[in-house]
């Protein structure tokens, strides 16, 4: 079984928005830009996005995308069977490599 160096299996309770309204989150229009800067910011963002792909969920933003970016992502890559391998693979190799080079910010 793949163990990741840098996902975080409680990452809800690190969320960003866990103090605001969850309703700003479920808005339309531009609005939805002021929903996603929340997540600009959130170190769980990676997590946040693996779950909302895995689970198909349709509402919302999550992970700093919209529905409709994350429906797009999922036509785009249908043959995904797991989001979460996915972008945690990623996120440990990003890691590996800024650890490598001595960079100091986490993948988020
Ligand atoms: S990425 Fe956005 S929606 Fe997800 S936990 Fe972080 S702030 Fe909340």
């Amino acid at each position: 079984m793949y163990t990741s160096m840098t996902f975080d299996t409680d990452w809800a309770t690190q969320a960003a928005c866990r103090t605001t309204d969850p309703d700003s989150l479920f808005v339309q229009g531009a609005a939805q830009n002021r929903a996603k800067a929340i997540c600009v910011g959130c170190t769980v963002r990676t997590e946040c996005l693996a779950d909302a792909l895995d689970n198909r969920v349709e509402f919302g933003v999550w992970g700093g995308m919209t529905e409709r970016e994350r429906r797009a992502l999922l036509r785009r890559r249908p043959n995904v069977t797991s989001w979460r391998h996915l972008l945690q693979t990623a996120q440990d190799e990003y890691e590996r490599q800024r650890i490598l080079t001595g960079t100091s910010e986490r993948a988020s």
